[in-house]
């Protein structure tokens, strides 16, 4: 393990742990001597996960979390005090991208990506936040998307969600001077996002964006980038994608 300035010793969460830009977020910052408390709602793949960090020597705790719940979420955030006693940086990562026309009315999706995407990630602001601010520091990560900047077909209310991770992360961040707020955009990458998307044309259509997609690792390194500047700096927004890809 290469301990790395300003990363090593903090105390991270990481919602949406379980796989992709999760789980890679959760290695790298391990391998740099973060402590982690990782949460989402398939706890086999956490476990095996933390036990897989934790053979490399990190300090690292699950809890089963679905951010849809607000007590949830506060248990998680509990759960992480009780561990390492305190907070220094939650990740707002878990996130679901069911696409479709809007002639296809998938109102059950446009819920869920508002529950899952928006509202998880608040549920996680509104628990941290009397803590950070106790503490007077702490930062938040929001994974946004490209799709936060720039509208698709298909991708109505994913970009609605993403956009909206935008707007709230600019207020939080002007509204709180103890506090750091880092949005990350990440163009295509490697996970298991496509998965939940149940429309057949739009399902192939994001099949073949994918092909293009980069490893989630690269993802990580920006949220370790960010984290690891001085207290006193603010990342506010990094944009990453694959050299390859041209929107
Ligand atoms: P994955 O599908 O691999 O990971 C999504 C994660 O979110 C899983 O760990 C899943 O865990 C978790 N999750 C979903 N619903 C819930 C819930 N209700 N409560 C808790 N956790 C939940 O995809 P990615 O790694 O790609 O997605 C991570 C983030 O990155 C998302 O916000 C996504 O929008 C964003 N992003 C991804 C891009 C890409 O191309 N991959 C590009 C731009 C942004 P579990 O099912 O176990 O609960």
């Amino acid at each position: 393990m290469a301990a790395k300035a300003n990363v090593s010793g903090r105390v991270v969460l990481i919602t949406g742990a379980s796989s992709g830009i999760g789980a890679a977020t959760a290695r790298e910052l391990a391998a740099e001597g973060a402590r982690l408390v990782l949460g989402a709602r398939r706890t086999d793949r956490l476990e095996s996960l933390a036990g897989e960090l934790a053979a490399t020597g990190t300090e690292v705790r699950w809890q089963r979390l679905d951010v849809t719940d607000r007590a949830d979420v506060a248990r998680f955030v509990d759960f992480a005090v009780a561990q390492f006693g305190r907070v220094d940086v939650l990740v707002n990562n878990a996130g679901l991208m069911p696409l479709s026309p809007f002639t296809a009315l998938k109102v059950d999706e446009w819920d869920r990506m508002i529950d899952v995407n928006l509202k998880g990630a608040l549920y996680g602001i509104a628990a941290v936040l009397p803590l950070m601010k106790g503490q007077k520091s702490g930062h938040i990560v929001n994974i946004s998307s490209i799709a936060g900047r720039r509208v698709m077909p298909t991708a109505g209310v994913y970009c609605a969600t993403k956009f909206g991770l935008h707007a709230l992360s600019e207020v939080l961040r002007i509204e709180n001077d103890d506090i750091r707020v880092t949005v990350i955009s990440p163009g295509v990458t490697e996970s298991e996002l496509a998965d939940t998307i149940t429309d057949e044309n739009t399902k192939a259509m994001v099949a073949n964006i994918r092909k293009l997609a980069m490893g989630a690792d690269a993802v990580a390194r920006a949220i370790s980038f960010a984290i690891a500047q001085p207290e006193d700096i603010d990342v506010g927004e990094i944009m990453v994608r694959p050299t390859r890809t041209t929107h």
